[in-house]
């Protein structure tokens, strides 16, 4: 790193993108959402300010998430939005810089070469892709270099992965697509079947992140909630229990848990012993969910920690990669190697 590069750590999530540059810290977390205007297919806005537009656009402009489910569903919305959110954080350092992205495991090479032809456009000297699940484990604190079993899950909006770390590197992982939207789709499912409430997708996440919970809190809560009827067809209001709304996600979380236990079960002894005598790291925005550490815990007999910033693990890993590029730069190489 000279006086006047810096380096980038990046997180191009389903959800949220981050970006770190190195000696400062997050410089930038937005959600994963471009708008483009559809007649000359041209970039409009990108981050907090599209995502206000997601249903709300008039005819020509529309909003999109390009990383839908864990895959670039949209290569040209994707590049687009790569791109803004390269040229906000670059202004200010003064030289191009390198940047280690973190890749979710679903991306193929060929989606991959892509998004890192996106980032040279951009603008980088270098581009690295990074494993999102060891870029997560270092972001949580996880002692990744050492000889030892780690167990990290990312519980993002498109995926779930889970994997188990020794040496810098991925010894086993599952990833499912099943992570934070499908448990924000299955209280709309719910609301609709049993309340016959028709309501939107960031409503239904409000009431996830407000009252949702994975396993029985000491204390049950209710909340409003407003949609539109679907027999009368007209706004109504109805009294939602944190109890149905924890039902309302059991599929979906026994998806998850299921996951980690095919994970755990494939672990070599060594590596499992370590585990247990370490414990499970949570991180990725799921991870904030009340009681979902209670729940991998109880499933799996495990204790369950949860990483201090969740949403923020991957993006402080690509970084850290970058700043401590001699201990841990053998993580960006193996992965290149890969692609
Ligand atoms: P990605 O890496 O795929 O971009 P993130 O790690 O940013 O995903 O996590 C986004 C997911 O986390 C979304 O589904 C969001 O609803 C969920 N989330 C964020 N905060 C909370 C919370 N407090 N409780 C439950 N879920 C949350
Ligand atoms: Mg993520």
């Amino acid at each position: 790193m000279g006086i006047f590069s810096k380096d980038i750590g990046i997180d191009l999530g389903t959800a949220n993108t981050l970006i770190y540059v190195s000696g400062e810290g997050i410089v930038l977390q937005e959600p994963s959402v471009v708008a483009i205007d559809q007649r000359d297919k041209t970039f409009y806005a990108a981050g907090v300010e599209a995502n206000k537009m997601i249903g709300r656009t008039p005819g020509d402009i529309v909003a999109v998430r390009p990383l839908k489910d864990g895959v670039i569903a949209d290569f040209d919305a994707a590049e687009m939005m790569l791109r803004a959110f390269i040229i906000r954080a670059k202004r200010r350092s003064l030289f191009n810089p390198r940047i280690a992205i973190g890749i979710p495991s679903g991306v193929t090479g060929v989606e991959w070469r892509a998004v890192m032809d996106a980032a040279r456009r951009a603008g980088a000297r270098e581009v690295y892709p990074i494993d999102e699940p060891v870029a997560a484990a270092i972001g949580a604190g996880l002692p990744v270099t050492e000889a030892t079993g780690n167990m990290i899950i990312d519980i993002g909006g498109g995926t779930t992965e889970v994997a188990v770390l020794s040496l810098q590197g991925i010894v086993l992982s599952q990833s499912v697509r099943v992570a934070g939207d499908e448990l924000t789709e299955a209280i709309i499912s719910y609301m609709k079947k049993v309340h016959n409430l028709a309501v939107g997708e960031r409503s239904a996440e409000q009431i996830k992140i407000e009252i949702g919970s994975a396993y029985p809190t000491a204390e049950e809560m209710s909340m409003e909630v407003r949609g539109r009827h679907l027999l009368s067809g007209l706004p109504h209001t109805v009294i939602v229990k944190s109890t149905e709304i924890r039902e309302s996600m059991a599929e979906p979380l026994s998806v998850i848990v299921e996951a980690v236990k095919r994970t755990l079960e494939n672990t070599p002894p060594e590596l499992a012993s370590d585990i247990i005598d370490r414990g499970i790291m949570l991180a990725g925005g799921g991870a904030l969910l009340t009681g979902i550490d209670t729940l991998i815990s109880h499933e799996t007999g495990i204790v369950t920690h949860i990483a201090p910033a969740p949403l923020n693990c991957v993006v402080i890993g690509a970084g850290k990669v970058l700043e401590d590029y001699k201990k841990l730069g053998r993580v960006l190489t193996s992965r290149l190697n890969r692609l």
